[in-house]
Order: structure tokens, then C-alpha cells, then sequence
């Protein structure tokens, strides 16, 4: 069903107050890795709109390495997400890992974010094709584009048909990045389902000083997306600060990320 083979015609995604994705489109979405307080969120957010940027990311359910890392602030960080995102016609993306939180979590998020570590998460996947409202699935840390359209196939066989694809990077023999950014799954993505294809370079790559650069590759091998991490100051950063852009950063990302889509 994700396959171009049974819909020729791209998927859109409309989620409301204007605010789409797929084709003819490039949709920017850009946020802290973790949220952290409502003062963060509000320097984001404000970030964000002076960017004519609307769509945030942000993670309150942490998928992390060490069990002594910070695991995100949970439903109480993400009802003020919520609330101080809605106040701003600001739409979210957030990471749920388990079946009990889709309920729990469902009136505040406009899209449910599939980490990498969940992304064989069959019991997961199912309980998200019985929702309405947007997922976004990562593709697997170690999974195979034909891996990733097969846990995209759960989602939608189960009824949700609001979903968009993310290469996040995958682990090779390679160490000089954190992952290895797979440049050659947005045209071969494109080309074998009709769904909207986003990379996300700042974990596909891990390194601050290098993530515009594959980001702006990425939009000319055809996504129709980019999510990044952003903060306003990356080394205090809950997460990931390494790969985090500060605003300044950001912003210029956002502004050249639209100049080299206009050349498509
Ligand atoms: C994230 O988006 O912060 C994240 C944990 O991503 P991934 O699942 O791709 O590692
Ligand atoms: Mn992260």
C-alpha cells in the first residue's frame, strides 16, 4: 500500500492552519532534541516563526544509550509543548516509544515521531494504524530501505495513511561520522512509494559544523523535508548539543535550504 505500484499520485499531508507536506513543498521542521523548559521551547518557537518555520520537533520520551542520561521530561513537558505551541499556530513532532503512550499522548501532538530504536516496533507500529493523526517513521539504526517500508506497510495496512519517511543515517564500518547519512534512499524512497521522504541530518551525520551541508544535499537529491536539531545554546543542549545548530546557524540553514530548493 506504500508503494507507487498501488498509488501514483504523492501523498500530502495536510496538518491544518496551512501547514503541509509532500510534494511542491518543502517542509522545514527544526527543534531541541530534548525539551527542557518553557523558557527553551519559547526561544525555539520564537526562532522558528521569525523563520516563517512552523513546525518544531522535540523530544519528552528520550530514547537513550545510558539509562543514567537525561530521559526527558514526559507527559508533563509535553502538555506545556502543547499548550505554548498552540498559542503560536506552531505544529509538533514528538517521539512516542510505546503502545500506552499513543493514547496518553494523542490530543497533544500533531505528529507522532517513530525513533530509530522503535522503528521494528510491530506492536507499536499497529497501534499507531489506528490513529488520525501523522506519523513519521525513522528508518531502522541498522535497517534496510525495504525494512523501512515494510514497517511504514504496518502503519498504513492498519488504516492510518498519514505517514512521511525519514533517513536518519544508518550504522556502517564508518567512524568519522556518528551515522552515515544514506544520501541514495531519497530518490530510491521517492521512487518506490508515494509518501513524503524527510532526512534528518543532524543525526544523520552527528556533527554540527557539517550538518547544512548534507542537509542542502538532501533537498537536492529530492526530499521533501528536513528535520535538524536547534537550540539556542547548543552546549548546554539536555542532548545531542553536538549536532545541534545554534540559531544563528539555523537561520541560515532555513534561508538557503529554500534558495536550493528553488532550484529543483
Ligand atoms: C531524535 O530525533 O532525537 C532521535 C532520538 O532520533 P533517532 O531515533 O533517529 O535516533
Ligand atoms: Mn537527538
Amino acid at each position: 500500500l506504500v508503494s507507487r505500484k498501488w498509488r501514483v499520485r504523492p501523498t500530502v499531508l495536510d496538518l491544518g492552519d496551512g501547514v503541509r507536506i509532500g510534494e511542491g513543498e518543502l517542509a522545514i521542521c527544526a527543534g531541541p532534541c530534548s525539551i527542557e523548559s518553557e523558557a527553551q521551547m519559547e526561544k525555539v518557537m520564537d526562532h522558528l516563526l521569525a523563520h516563517g518555520v512552523r513546525l518544531m520537533r522535540g523530544g519528552v520520551f528520550k530514547p537513550r544509550s545510558s539509562p543514567y542520561s537525561f530521559r526527558g521530561l514526559g507527559m508533563e513537558g509535553l502538555k506545556q509543548f502543547h499548550q505554548l505551541a498552540r498559542a503560536r499556530g506552531i505544529k509538533i513532532v514528538t517521539e512516542v516509544m510505546q503502545v500506552s503512550q499513543v493514547e496518553e499522548m494523542h490530543d497533544y501532538v500533531d505528529v507522532f515521531q517513530v525513533g530509530a530504536r522503535n522503528t521494528q516496533n510491530f506492536n507499536l507500529l499497529d497501534a499507531l494504524g489506528g490513529v488520525d493523526k501523522p506519523v513519521l517513521i525513522k528508518r531502522g539504526i541498522s535497517g534496510t530501505i525495504e525494512e523501512l517500508l515494510s514497517s511504514a506497510e504496518y502503519v498504513f495496512s492498519g488504516g492510518n495513511e498519514k505517514l512521511m519517511l525519514c533517513e536518519r543515517g544508518i550504522r556502517t564500518f564508518e567512524t568519522a561520522s556518528r551515522n552515515t547519512l544514506d544520501l541514495n534512499a531519497v530518490p530510491i524512497l521517492k521512487e518506490k512509494s508515494h509518501l513524503p521522504v524527510i532526512v534528518d541530518p543532524s543525526h544523520g551525520i552527528g556533527l554540527r559544523e557539517h550538518v547544512p551541508a548534507v542537509a542542502l544535499a538532501a533537498v537536492l537529491a529530492g526530499a521533501d523535508g528536513i528535520v535538524y536539531e536547534t537550540h539556542e545554546t547548543p552546549e548546554t543542549a539536555a542532548s545531542d548539543g553536538q549536532q545541534t545548530l545554534d540559531f544563528e546557524e539555523s537561520g541560515r540553514l532555513i534561508r538557503n535550504l529554500r534558495r536550493v530548493f528553488a532550484l529543483r
